[in-house]
C-alpha cells in the first residue's frame, strides 16, 4: 500500500465450522469436518439471514494507514479497537500522498459523485501542493516539541493524512457488514484498498463464508 500501509492478519480463531457447529447446536448436534451438506447450511444461513452462528470466531488485524482512513473505520462498532497514541509517541513524518493515478476530481451531486482523473500535469501539481503542506506542517509539530511542547498539543498540527496503526478484532459477521460497505464501490478508493486486504485475509480463513456472502449479493447476515 502506498506509504508503507498494511494489513496484516495477526491472529484469528475460527473457521467455517465454527458457524456451522453455532447453528447445529440448536438440535444438539455437532459436525467435525466440512462437507457439502455443511456448505449448503453455511448458505442457508447467509441467505435467510441468521447471523448469530457467524459471530462464534475472531480475527485480530494489525493496520498501518493513514488518520483520515482510521476515521472510517472506526465508525464500525462492533469489534475492538487500540490504537498509536500521539499523546505517548513521537509521531513519525510518514504521510500519505496519492500516486498521480489516484488524484482525482468529482463530477456531480453529493451522495452520487463519479471521481475522475486528472491530466498529469494537474496530479503532479497537488501532489507537489500535498507533500509541501505536510512538510510545513511537521516542521512545526517537530519545532514545538523542540520548544518543550507536550506532544498532546504539538500533535494538534499534525494532518490526517499521517500514518497512525491500529489493531482491530472483530468477528466474521462484523466484517462482511464492513465488506459490504468498504469493499463497494461508493466506498472512498482509499479505504477500499485496504478492505479488499482484509477480505482476502479473512476469506482465506473462511472460504465457504465468504462464497456464500459474495453470492448473497454481498449482504452480511
Ligand atoms: C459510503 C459511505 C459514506 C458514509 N458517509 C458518512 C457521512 O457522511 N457521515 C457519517 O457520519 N457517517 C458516514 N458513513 C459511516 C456510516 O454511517 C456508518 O457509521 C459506518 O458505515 C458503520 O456502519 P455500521 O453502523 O453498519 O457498522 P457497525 O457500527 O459495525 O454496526 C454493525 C451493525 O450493528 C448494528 N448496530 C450497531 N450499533 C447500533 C445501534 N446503536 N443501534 C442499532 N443497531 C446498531 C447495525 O445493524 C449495524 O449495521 C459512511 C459510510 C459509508 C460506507
Amino acid at each position: 500500500m502506498e506509504g508503507g500501509g498494511f494489513v496484516r492478519l495477526d491472529a484469528h480463531m475460527g473457521d467455517d465450522l465454527s458457524v456451522v457447529n453455532a447453528a447445529r447446536v440448536s438440535f444438539g448436534a455437532r459436525s467435525d469436518a466440512m462437507d457439502e451438506r455443511n456448505a449448503g447450511l453455511v448458505r442457508f444461513l447467509m441467505r435467510d439471514r441468521h447471523g448469530t452462528p457467524f459471530e462464534h470466531n475472531a480475527f485480530r488485524f494489525h493496520i498501518r494507514c493513514p488518520i483520515f482512513v482510521v476515521r472510517e473505520w472506526m465508525r464500525h462498532r462492533i469489534g475492538s479497537f487500540n490504537e498509536l497514541s500521539a499523546r505517548y509517541a513521537e509521531m513519525k513524518a510518514d504521510f500519505y500522498v496519492p500516486a498521480a493515478a489516484d488524484v482525482r476530481t468529482q463530477v456531480g451531486k453529493p451522495g452520487a459523485y463519479v471521481f475522475e482523473p486528472v491530466e498529469a500535469e494537474h496530479a503532479e501539481r497537488t501532489r507537489d501542493a500535498i507533500a509541501a503542506s505536510y512538510a510545513a506542517a511537521f516542521a512545526t509539530y517537530r519545532a514545538l516539541l523542540d520548544d518543550g511542547v507536550a506532544k498532546e498539543v504539538a500533535r494538534t498540527v499534525l494532518p490526517v493524512g499521517i500514518f497512525t496503526e491500529f489493531y482491530w478484532t472483530v468477528n466474521a459477521r462484523s466484517v462482511m457488514n464492513f465488506l459490504s460497505l468498504r469493499n463497494h464501490e461508493a466506498a472512498q478508493l482509499e479505504i477500499r484498498r485496504y478492505a479488499v486486504a482484509v477480505e482476502t485475509l479473512w476469506g482465506e480463513r473462511m472460504p465457504v463464508t465468504r462464497d456464500a456472502f459474495v453470492a448473497n449479493a454481498r449482504t452480511a447476515p
